[in-house]
């Protein structure tokens, strides 16, 4: 027997339900934008939807919604577009899908994106502080006191359109575009957990930044540092043998010094093929060859 249930209009404006409810054609069904599933409430009416809340499924795929959110910031109301900051990410991650050694350019890429994205609620002064990227991974993000004025929390240049132009239409009060800044915040703190298993924890992805060409253009000691600290921990890890050391270090204090007068060098690009550069500028022995670069 066909239940007598009808969606009711005035569930996409309740808070319990409208950041995943929707309208169907049929008005017997309901449907949940996050689990992408219609179901019936003509028998149960509104009660299928708090049963539908409190379904196992529907708050994992709530939670796994909010841990993409980093591409997908907030949903103002069903009807509209989400809104989404601008891509920071990227560039950054279709460089990195590919077989090439791209290990050396790992931690200025990241730290660039960190800063980034940091920087959207932490104050300039605190990330320009941060000069290098173990000084970056140390700031508290968490803290209050780095954090920008609420007003000036930069949701990305699409968000923030959208935003005035529902404040300007009044569909949004200040407080709700606050309180949209600061969610968006929340949610950026959030990303600090994913810093903490970020590979620029490791020493070693740190170091291995001084194989990047351009770096052993512009600092011969930095790099020759960051490259000892590389060999110690090959070492430890029984990876090369200690004996190589000062050959593949002389090595590569020769080849900063060649860097250094060398536009192609300074001028390195990334997307070029590192080990087929590092071949045709100095031929290639122990150093790529040892560390299986
Ligand atoms: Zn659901």
């Amino acid at each position: 027997m066909p239940g007598k249930c009808c969606f009711n209009n005035i569930w996409l404006h309740k808070e319990i339900y409208k950041s995943w409810l929707e309208k169907t054609e049929d008005k017997g069904k309901a449907k949940c934008v996050v689990c992408r599933k219609t179901f019936d409430i003509s028998h149960m009416g509104e009660m299928a939807l708090t049963s539908h809340a409190k379904g196992a499924k529907h708050h994992a795929a709530v939670a796994a919604r909010e841990a993409s959110a980093i591409t997908s910031f907030f949903r103002t109301t069903p009807q509209t577009a989400t809104v989404t900051p601008p891509a920071v990410c990227s560039s950054s991650t279709v460089l990195y899908q590919t077989d090439k050694p791209m290990l050396p350019f790992l931690c200025e890429d990241m730290n660039k994106l960190i800063k980034g994205l940091m920087g959207r609620f932490v104050v300039d002064k605190h990330l320009h502080e941060a000069t290098s990227t173990l000084k970056l991974l140390a700031v508290p993000f968490q803290d209050n006191r780095l954090h920008k004025d609420a007003s000036q929390i930069d949701i990305g240049f699409t968000a923030d359109t959208t935003l005035k132009q529902l404040r300007s239409s009044k569909q949004v009060s200040e407080r709700q575009a606050i309180k949209v800044r600061l969610d968006c915040k929340r949610l950026l703190i959030a990303l600090e957990k994913l810093l903490k298993k970020a590979p620029l924890q490791h020493t070693l992805v740190r170091s291995m930044q001084c194989l990047d060409p351009r770096r052993m253009a512009k600092s011969k000691e930095q790099c020759v540092k960051q490259m000892t600290r590389m060999l110690h921990i090959l070492v430890e890890c029984k990876h090369i043998d200690d004996a190589v050391c000062d050959d593949t270090l002389r090595e590569f204090r020769d080849v900063c010094d060649m860097a250094r007068c060398h536009t192609a060098f300074r001028e390195f690009d990334p997307n070029t093929e590192l080990t087929a550069f590092s071949t045709r500028q100095w031929g290639v022995s122990h150093l790529f060859a040892e560390c299986g670069i």
